[in-house]
């Protein structure tokens, strides 16, 4: 095996500090499997960690890169096998763990999933840890509207900062469920595109904040459920124009952290919040969540959904996501040279 690997090494100190250089595998943390990276993604919280975001990431030097998806080099624990397609999402993989922007990874065997039949490599990565952040937020509205409704097909579902990597996958994810989507975007450029994904329709974020900038705490209901990836004042929009029984999802917070809201959406609509966070969920509920990805929730789009590029592209596509310029998923393919 080779004593150096290519990899994104940010210093903490700003988006100047980060370099991509051969790395001594001495860098890894001892763990018992070592994979080749084939693919990583970029998420919104490695760009963060990139900057030098002490909530993500506390020490540094550091590699960032929350997903991963490669070949199995070294196990220790006897799970896998030599030259077995695997992939890692979530877990401290990226956080204050050496994550995925590198050539090689070091991580415990829990970590590590087999890849789904049905999925590549690169499809594993395209969905990633969006992909898994919209299934669990699919799977926990589902279980709330099938409590007032056997027929979910063709409920409305609104999906915010639908542009973004969890925003893109999660339209492509319930059209291929079912649904009709909408979709809340800042950027009615992309409209085109966010239709190609399988948006039916495409509302542009100001319409809906200036509709809702009134004192009533409820509006006429317009969506049967909702993802949403941008916290903030949209989150508190969307709560006025839920329909009886619809469910959030709040995924995100690419708005804002903090918002507020009257009790009426609760207590004379039955609306219900419910919390997703991909990173830590069980490892048996990570697994069903992948095989239906692999099936009946491939999403037809994932193709249109991904931007490939290589390491030498990743510092300016971190700098375009902390600016709100991108969209899609960015897919790191690490053998590009
Ligand atoms: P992206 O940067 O790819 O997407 C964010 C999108 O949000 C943008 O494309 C834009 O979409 C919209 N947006 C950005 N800034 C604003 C703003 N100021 N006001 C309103 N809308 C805005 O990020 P990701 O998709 O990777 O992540 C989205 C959010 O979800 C982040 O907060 C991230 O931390 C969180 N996340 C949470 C996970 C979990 O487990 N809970 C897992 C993964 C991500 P548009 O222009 O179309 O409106």
């Amino acid at each position: 095996m080779e004593t150096t690997f290519r990899a994104l090494v940010s210093d903490g100190k700003g988006l100047d500090s980060i370099k991509i250089k051969k790395v001594e595998t001495s860098f890894l943390p001892e763990n018992d499997v070592i994979i080749q990276v084939h693919f990583s993604a970029l998420n919104y919280k490695d760009a963060l960690s990139a900057k030098g975001h002490p909530g993500i990431t506390r020490n540094y030097p550091h590699i960032p890169g929350i997903d991963a998806a490669g070949i199995i080099l070294e196990d220790k624990s006897g799970k896998f096998q030599i030259g077995e397609k695997v992939l890692v999402t979530g877990y401290d993989l990226g956080m204050n763990s050496s994550g995925g922007f590198s050539e090689r990874i070091s991580v415990p065997a829990e970590w590590v999933h087999l890849i789904p039949v049905g999925l590549s490599l690169e499809e594993s990565m395209i969905l990633g840890t969006a992909g898994i952040t919209a299934a669990i937020a699919l799977e926990k509205m589902e279980a709330l509207m099938r409590l007032n409704s056997n027929n979910l097909s063709k409920k409305n579902i609104l999906v915010t900062g639908a542009s973004g990597g969890v925003g893109s996958i999660s339209i492509a994810l319930l059209k291929k469920a079912g649904y009709l989507v909408t979709a809340l975007s800042g950027k009615t450029e992309l409209t085109n595109w966010l239709k190609s994904l399988g948006a039916d329709e495409v509302i542009n974020r100001k319409e809906l904040l200036e509709a809702s900038n009134s004192s009533k705490p409820l509006l006429p209901s317009r969506f049967d459920g909702c993802i949403d990836t941008v916290g903030g004042e949209i989150l508190e929009s969307v709560l006025k124009v839920l329909h009886k029984e619809a469910p959030i999802a709040v995924c995100g917070n690419a708005g804002g952290v903090n918002f507020s809201t009257s009790v009426f959406p609760f207590i004379l609509r039955g609306n219900s919040i419910v919390g997703v966070d991909s990173a830590h969920i069980d490892k048996v509920w990570r697994e069903r969540l992948w095989q239906k990805l692999a099936t009946e929730w491939k999403p037809d789009s994932l193709s249109e959904i991904k931007r490939v590029i290589s390491f030498q592209e990743l510092p300016n596509a971190i700098r375009l996501m902390l600016d709100g310029g991108s969209h899609g998923r960015v897919l790191l393919n690490c053998m590009l040279k």
